[in-house]
């Protein structure tokens, strides 16, 4: 089926689809705000002044480019393919969630919306969106679902510091789907003033193009540093996947070189075949409408969304952005699944062999490298994500790992 397509870069059409997925599943009174953000972001697309804008705080504030590092003891270790990290777990705030939220952001002062909402399940984003709009002036409501204000206490004080409300969602099962539902009805209720930031390459048309967009400074980089550093296209991409933005950003630029194999790695929990505990949409979901968009889920047998399970918080998404879906049905990637044990073991081999504290969801990524890089010639050339750092994870890690740690409190 790949041959048959000219172009994979060229999606979604006109209706926001990428193949079968995709779309815009809302209710009508979102609409006209849906239509007036895509004609917004049409504009500042082809705008040289909001792109200059966008560089310049990428470099100031975020800190980039970051990094493409060769990880020469991972190599080492694994014994085959050359692998390289693209760092952008050293962007400010520690994960590649700040990319696309500054370009949301000056999006939303462009269309002179001061109020700015947004979704957060394990946190990340809300401090990512926090952040900015601190940075900028701009009233912050973060809705986070009640159960992961109480598990995620660390994450709602940095929101809380940077002058950010966050609102416990209690409705449903107090998680992230409907601290998305939430979020969509306040935009509904405040049209005027209000922007909806959301963190990952879902929701209804345009958002998952529009983050794909802003996330996709991470492949750009990557292709100049790899040519500037092997003379030629890497042979592999993997990155991990929770909604799928990091791992779109990684890939985009490169769908067309079909040389290039591209692999996206989702939350196996305590593995895919039990029922249910993993966060794998793909491996493990089917197609259905979430959040204004078709996608592969998590669902039961009557299309009741499920939660998912995974050791790392921000893998939790009950489902994928569309494109991935696509990707996944036109056989363009490759989508694998790494369960909790595996990525736990990861974490541990990047710590100690490269001196590294990786998020637990790159390790994900980092499972699978560890699986297949052994099999591939020593000039197959791999570069993997490391979206994020492990800062935050430590305790969890350390609950994994059957250690106490003193907390001085
Ligand atoms: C949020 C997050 C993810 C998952 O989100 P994607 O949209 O799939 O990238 C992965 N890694 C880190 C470090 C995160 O903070």
């Amino acid at each position: 089926m790949t041959d048959l397509i000219n172009s994979f870069m060229a999606g979604p059409d006109e209706r926001g689809r990428f193949g079968d997925f995709g779309g815009r599943f809302v209710s009508e009174t979102l609409m006209p705000l849906i239509l007036d953000l895509e004609a917004e972001y049409e504009k500042a697309k082809v705008d040289p002044e909001f792109w200059a804008e966008m560089d310049d705080l990428w470099k100031h504030y975020v800190g980039r480019p970051s990094p493409l590092y060769y990880a020469e003891r991972l190599t080492e270790r694994f014994g085959g393919a050359k692998i390289y990290l693209k760092r952008d777990e050293l962007n400010h705030t520690g994960a590649h969630k700040i990319n696309n939220v500054l370009g949301q952001i000056l999006l939303a002062r462009r269309m002179g919306k001061t109020r700015i909402i947004a979704e957060t399940g394990a946190g990340q984003h809300g401090v990512a969106t926090a952040t900015v709009c601190a940075r900028f002036g701009l009233e912050c409501i973060v809705f986070m679902g009640a159960h992961d204000v109480a598990r995620q206490s660390p994450n709602v004080f940095r929101m809380r510091l940077l002058g950010a409300k966050v609102v416990s969602v209690t409705s449903g099962r107090g998680t992230l789907k409907d601290a998305m539902n939430d979020a969509m009805r306040d935009w509904v209720t405040n049209v005027n003033n209000t922007f909806y930031c959301i963190g990952t390459v879902a929701g209804p048309h345009p958002y998952p193009a529009m983050v794909r967009d802003f996330q996709s400074i991470i492949g750009k980089e990557v292709r100049e540093q790899m040519m500037e550093r092997e003379g030629r296209l890497p042979d592999s991409l993997i990155a991990a996947i929770g909604g799928g933005s990091n791992a779109m950003g990684l890939f985009f630029p490169f769908l067309d070189d079909k040389d290039v194999r591209i692999i996206g790695v989702e939350a196996g929990g305590k593995g895919v075949n039990m029922k249910m505990e993993h966060c794998a949409s793909l491996t493990g979901g089917r197609p259905g409408v979430l959040h204004g968009n078709r996608t592969y889920l998590l669902q039961d047998d009557d299309g009741q969304i499920l939660e998912g399970f995974s050791i790392s918080a921000g893998l939790d998404y009950p489902g994928i952005g569309p494109e991935h879906s696509w990707l996944h049905d036109t056989g363009r990637a490759e989508y694998v699944s790494i369960t909790d044990v595996e990525a736990l073991a990861a974490f541990q081999i990047c710590c100690e062999s490269e001196g590294i504290i990786p998020a637990l969801e790159p390790c994900h990524a980092l499972g699978h490298v560890a699986k297949i890089a052994g099999d591939l010639p020593s000039d197959h050339l791999m570069v993997m994500n490391m979206c994020g750092r492990g800062d935050k994870d430590i305790f969890t890690v350390a609950k994994a790992l059957g250690v106490e740690i003193d907390t001085g409190g």
